[in-house]
């Protein structure tokens, strides 16, 4: 069920596509921040991933939260043409799945961004931190220093 009405969901529809990259930007400024060194784009990779850590053997996909189907608000499923949309996100998550079973056949480390994961600083930072720890040196962030 949409929780939007059919005007507000072209409006969240609109600013979905218009901000396509800005997830992806977050990411990357995050990852550099983080002192990790990283190509964009993977062309010679399936499915071309967004960030492609060679040195760690890993590739980070951003993926938008409304065509990749995450598990949360920002996903909720328009109430118009239900068939057309649902074959249209099958596709898009089956496609994920074949392509990230393709890298790691191939030895790669597949870490997947939500869209959502980009939208606060600490938690992008918290989600990275976790993924590269072994990379990364002791933390020295405000989050990590107020822990217990
Ligand atoms: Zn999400």
């Amino acid at each position: 069920m949409d929780v939007f009405s059919p005007s507000k969901r072209r409006k969240v529809m609109q600013a979905i596509r218009g901000k396509d990259t800005t997830p992806e930007l977050l990411v990357r400024s995050m990852v550099h921040r983080l002192g990790l060194r990283f190509r964009l784009h993977g062309q010679k990779l399936p499915g071309k991933p967004d960030l492609v850590l060679a040195k760690h053997r890993s590739v980070i996909f951003v993926h938008g939260c409304f065509w990749h189907r995450h598990d949360c608000k920002l996903a909720a499923t328009p109430k118009t043409r239900p068939e057309f949309w649902s074959a249209k996100f099958r596709a898009n998550v089956e496609r994920d799945q074949r392509v990230k079973a393709q890298l790691e056949k191939l030895g790669w480390r597949v870490v997947e961004i939500w869209e959502c994961e980009t939208r606060r600083a600490e938690t992008l930072e918290l989600r990275l931190r976790q993924e590269f720890a072994e990379r990364l040196g002791p933390s020295t962030t405000a989050a990590q220093a107020s822990r217990p």
